[in-house]
């Protein structure tokens, strides 16, 4: 192997570039054809859909990054090694250029054929999953792509591209304006004054001025080639752990899936930046590696995913379902499983997300009490789930302030855990008071807090502060089709009461099926869903068991 191949940490060179055994190579010839090619042949276009992978039988491809004016080459495939990356699989335009280096013999497969075959082959399904993940990570980390950011790190659009890139798997470089004076070339080439900042420079020559996200998505071509006429069997609205568990399960049992995504693949999980309560990741895995690879799963088994589209309503008066956007009706499907999240009330607090996962918590696990054994901690909110987190945080933590902005806790707390709380000796209850100010580096170092009756103020030392405020359900777009609580949580299976059914003329003789809300086949699963536990795993499982709902719907 040459030395221009990169490598990964944790990765070895033969997971990215592996070398097909002869067995394998038979395996995809059986599906494909062999090809003779000259030296100098281009057989990957930069910026092109994907539509051939080629494994090189003898002689040697050049992958190569490419700039406006130049390329240059990142990648060596020899004998037995195949081309492709993610964009294989998501059939988004190739990030790389690939040309024959020498008189090559080559095996070359149509990608949609590719993918078939990997989904019925397991190791060959490995081998090329592993390696595509891998390769796309290895572009991010070396920025090979066609996007240039230019913008400034304390502007909140600069920071809202850069994650919605990041989170979508997007390569990118960034010019930070705060340290490279260096860049009036660039600007001046493109004709871009500081007033249109941030801008992105897309596909190496088209220029967008402080674009939305479905301005990037457009031009990236995310959506391209996914067809929205046709009627699915499943559309999942959200791709959180619950949507992407959804269509994981529902296209690897041969249902056609569509997923819905208003921003990027992973939902609040893709913003952890450890998750170490997941089964199956004993050292804990990133969210956003969870994401990566669910979505990565989804898509091998055939799965669609639509980004950048916020789905607006259901019109629920007829079947099969239609989804609206923007006040026009379109996507259909037989059945909708709507898996859209619930977002955790936020503390007013200016600085907040830079300390989220890394001081600021949203939920009070074993392993937070781990964390803050003998430390001073903070519990804000006066609900049932502030006072168990004060509670149980109380038998490790040196002291618990807990913050409620009302004067008790008598009207929003069940009586056992405000008797508890009472004969805590180390938990202090603070009413009428908020949090003001958060400060630290990496990570929190200190909370201020005020109370609102007698103007006081306080700072501390704390390293830990769990907000307990309420998570609001992403259920409002639905418009009141489906049966919902009092808080907007959507009921679904026996939760739903007579009357739910009644209101909603439930038109089957059949009761609901569990995760089935008012609205027959349409399910709810995961954070939107009444009485679900506010966790990745219960969202994968509700994700996962809806589909067996689904098939019986489908064979009604
Ligand atoms: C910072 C943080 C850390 C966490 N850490 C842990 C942890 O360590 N362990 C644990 O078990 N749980 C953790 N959780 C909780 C866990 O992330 C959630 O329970 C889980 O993500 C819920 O999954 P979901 O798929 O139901 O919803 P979400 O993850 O909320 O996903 C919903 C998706 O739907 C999309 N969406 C919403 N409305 C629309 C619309 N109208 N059209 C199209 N798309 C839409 C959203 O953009 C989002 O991507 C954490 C949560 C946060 C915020």
């Amino acid at each position: 192997m040459e030395s221009t191949q990169p490598q990964l940490p944790g990765s070895s060179p033969d997971e990215m570039f592996p070398v097909l055994v002869p067995e394998h190579q038979a395996r995809v010839l059986e599906q494909g054809r062999i090809r003779k090619v000259m030296s100098g042949e281009t057989l990957v276009e930069f910026n092109q859909l994907p539509t051939k992978v080629f494994v090189v039988v003898e002689g040697k491809l050049d992958v190569f990054r490419v700039t406006d004016d130049n390329e240059e080459v990142v990648a060596v495939f020899g004998p037995g090694m195949f081309t492709g990356e993610l964009n294989l699989l998501s059939g988004r335009r190739s990030l790389t250029r690939i040309r024959t280096a020498v008189p090559s013999e080559l095996i070359e497969i149509d990608r949609e054929v590719l993918i078939s075959l990997l989904q019925a082959h397991s190791a060959l399904s490995d081998i090329f999953l592993r390696a595509y993940i891998l390769r796309r990570l290895e572009l991010i980390a070396r920025g090979v792509g066609d996007l240039i950011l230019i913008g400034s790190s304390h502007s909140l659009d600069t920071f809202r591209i850069k994650e919605f890139l990041t989170r979508n798997y997007q390569p990118y470089s960034f010019v930070d304006l705060d340290r490279e004076g260096d860049v009036q070339d660039l600007l001046d080439r493109f004709q871009v004054t500081i007033k249109h900042l941030p801008v992105l420079i897309c596909r190496l020559n088209v220029v967008l001025r402080n674009p939305t996200n479905e301005e990037i998505t457009s031009c990236l071509g995310f959506n391209d080639g996914i067809d929205e006429e046709h009627l699915r069997d499943l559309i999942i609205v959200g791709a959180g752990p619950a949507g992407l568990a959804a269509a994981v399960y529902g296209a690897s049992e041969g249902l056609d899936v569509l997923v819905i995504e208003s921003n990027a693949p992973g939902g609040q999980a893709g913003t952890s930046s450890k998750i170490e309560n997941y089964l199956g990741f004993p050292t804990g895995i990133s969210g956003q590696a969870l994401a990566g690879n669910a979505y990565a799963q989804a898509q091998k088994f055939g799965a669609q995913l639509l980004i950048s589209k916020n789905a607006r309503g259901i019109n629920c008066e007829r079947r099969p379902y239609m989804l609206k956007f923007d006040g026009q009706e379109g996507l259909s499907a037989r059945t909708i499983a709507i898996a859209t999240g619930a977002q955790y009330r936020k503390l007013p607090v200016e600085n907040l997300s830079q300390f989220e996962g890394v001081g600021v918590y949203y939920g009070a696990t074993h392993l937070e009490s781990q964390m803050c054994g003998g430390k001073d901690v903070v519990v804000v909110g006066g609900g049932n789930s502030a006072g168990q987190a004060a509670v149980f945080m109380a038998q490790t933590a040196r002291r618990v302030y807990m913050l409620v902005r009302s004067d008790s806790l008598a009207k929003t707390m069940s009586r056992y855990l405000i008797r508890r709380i009472e004969e805590s000796p180390n938990i202090t209850l603070l009413t009428n008071t908020e949090v003001t100010a958060l400060a630290g580096n990496d990570h929190l170092e200190s909370v201020e807090w005020r109370n609102n009756k007698t103007r006081e103020a306080e700072k501390r030392s704390i390293t830990a502060l769990f907000s307990m405020i309420g998570a609001v359900p992403n259920s409002g777009w639905l418009e009141g089709c489906v049966a919902c609580d009092a808080a907007g949580f959507i009921k679904t299976g026996s939760d739903l009461s007579t009357e739910d059914l009644e209101r909603a003329q439930w038109p089957l003789n059949r009761s609901p099926y569990l995760l089935e809300t008012s609205l027959p086949g349409v399910f709810a699963v995961g954070d939107v869903r009444a009485g679900n536990v506010k966790r990745v795993a219960s969202a994968v499982g509700e994700g996962s068991i809806a589909v067996s709902f689904v098939h019986q719907v489908l064979a009604e």
